[in-house]
């Protein structure tokens, strides 16, 4: 290899745009690959995304000053959160986190639509190539060090001196890479869908379903999340044990799944039970609650993993868009110092793997704790929210994570 190297970066999700981005203030060659097509501009503005502190400063070390400009224009501030029971008593409102903070240090809620305009700001068609789906990769001797060549699912092959895998969840890179990383299944359910409720006027809904996350919950083993969107409407995720379902219901159509969790929770406060039966049909999928089990190091070399290809982790207490936007800024930091890039990679991992399957492990107990059987934790759990709500020291005791 001689000068700076190019990498090839497969998947323009969140954290390969952000390397892409990264990479290009730093001044070195790269070019994205991704299997999905250019998306239409209102394409994800129903997806709600909390980048905490770690995320922001990311995004402001990565992004041109004018993209950072937009990413603050666009963002609703982390607002409050309200912890509720099923009947929507109110246990905790949480204030808006970090309010105060230089935006680089707080915690910002955007919806993934907008995250991905800001992050393809400047990154023009021969840097992003839509519609090429990467199959596997292969080293070459066709330097002096070696390198990279991509493969796609169209016959097409791209050259590279590094390969980032940033291709999400169900990474191609991963499964040829580290071909022994199993990814870790809670067994726990959840179905998702988006309300307009009729009439939908933000100031009708009840007090705590306007919040900016409303957390349902309850003394059996299951629980809701609900997030507020423009116009009224709002986000709703419901989670249990895939065994508390009444049947196998993974493959129910969204008028199905609907009506299966209504079922459920029909013992729940009226709202409730409505935001459910109100959902777009169109909208309620189920999403299993998966994570991946902590990877063993390996020798680095020239390809490697950022963002959920290698940490993926549940929704549930997940920081995967966070996590997944500092890895891009820690590896086009340590590329960018120009020492031998394959020293960069094993310093970008070593550290990406600590505080990456860290993340993991916390989302994977939020997950596995907002579903326990236990029902004296469960109870126990609601008393501590009541007893925060009075005090500050407690409050900082469990939320010691929030904003991170
Ligand atoms: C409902 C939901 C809500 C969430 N909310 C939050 C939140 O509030 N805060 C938070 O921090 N995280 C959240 N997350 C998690 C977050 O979205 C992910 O962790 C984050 O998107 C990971 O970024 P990534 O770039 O690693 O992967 P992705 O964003 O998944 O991007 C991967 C990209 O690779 C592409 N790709 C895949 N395979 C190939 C291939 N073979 N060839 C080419 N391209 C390929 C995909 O099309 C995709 O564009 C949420 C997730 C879900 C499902």
């Amino acid at each position: 290899m001689t000068g700076t190297p190019h990498v090839l970066i497969i998947g323009g999700g969140i954290g390969g745009l952000c390397l892409a981005q990264g990479l290009r203030k730093a001044g070195l060659g790269f070019a994205v690959y991704e299997r999905g097509p250019a998306r239409a501009d209102d394409d994800g503005e129903d997806q709600r995304v909390r980048i905490g502190p770690q995320g922001a400063r990311a995004l402001y070390a990565c992004l041109p000053p004018e993209a950072w400009e937009e990413f603050t224009a666009c963002v609703e501030g982390g607002g409050r959160s309200v912890f509720v029971t099923e009947r929507l008593r109110e246990l905790l409102v949480l204030p808006q986190p970090a309010a105060g903070r230089a935006p680089q240090h707080a915690t910002h809620s955007t919806s993934a639509g907008a995250l991905r305009r800001v992050l393809l700001t400047g990154l023009d068609g021969h840097l992003v190539h839509f519609d090429r789906e990467f199959l596997r990769y292969e080293l070459t001797e066709d330097s002096v060090v070696g390198g990279v060549r991509a493969h796609f699912t169209d016959g097409s092959t791209a050259h590279g001196d590094l390969l980032a895998g940033a291709d999400g969840a169900d990474s191609r890179v991963r499964g040829q890479l580290l071909p022994h990383a199993v990814r870790a299944d809670t067994r726990v359910l959840a179905v998702t869908g988006g309300t307009e409720p009729a009439g939908a006027e933000p100031d009708e809904l009840p007090g705590p379903l306007t919040a900016a996350s409303t957390s349902v919950l309850t003394p059996r083993s299951d629980a809701m999340f609900c997030t507020a969107l423009p116009r009224g409407r709002v986000r709703w995720t419901y989670v249990a044990k895939a065994t508390a379902y009444p049947r196998d219901v993974e493959h129910l159509d969204g008028k199905a799944l609907r009506a299966v969790v209504a079922e459920l929770i029909a013992h729940w406060h009226p709202a409730l039970v409505r935001l459910v039966a109100e959902a777009d049909p169109e909208t309620v999928v189920p999403v299993r609650m998966l994570g991946m089990e902590p990877v063993e190091a390996w020798p680095p070399g020239l390809v490697t993993l950022l963002g959920d290809a290698i940490h993926a982790m549940p929704a549930l207490g997940g920081t995967g868009a966070t996590t997944a936007l500092r890895d891009a800024r820690l590896l086009s930091r340590l590329l960018a110092r120009r020492r031998d890039p394959v020293q960069a990679i094993a310093a970008y991992e070593s550290e990406m793997r600590a505080y990456g399957f860290e993340a993991v492990a916390r989302s994977l107990r939020v997950t596995r704790s907002a579903t326990s059987d236990s029902r004296p934790a469960r109870t126990l759990f609601r008393g501590v929210l009541r007893t925060a709500a009075h005090s500050g020291w407690v409050r900082a005791a469990v939320f010691r994570d929030v904003g991170e």
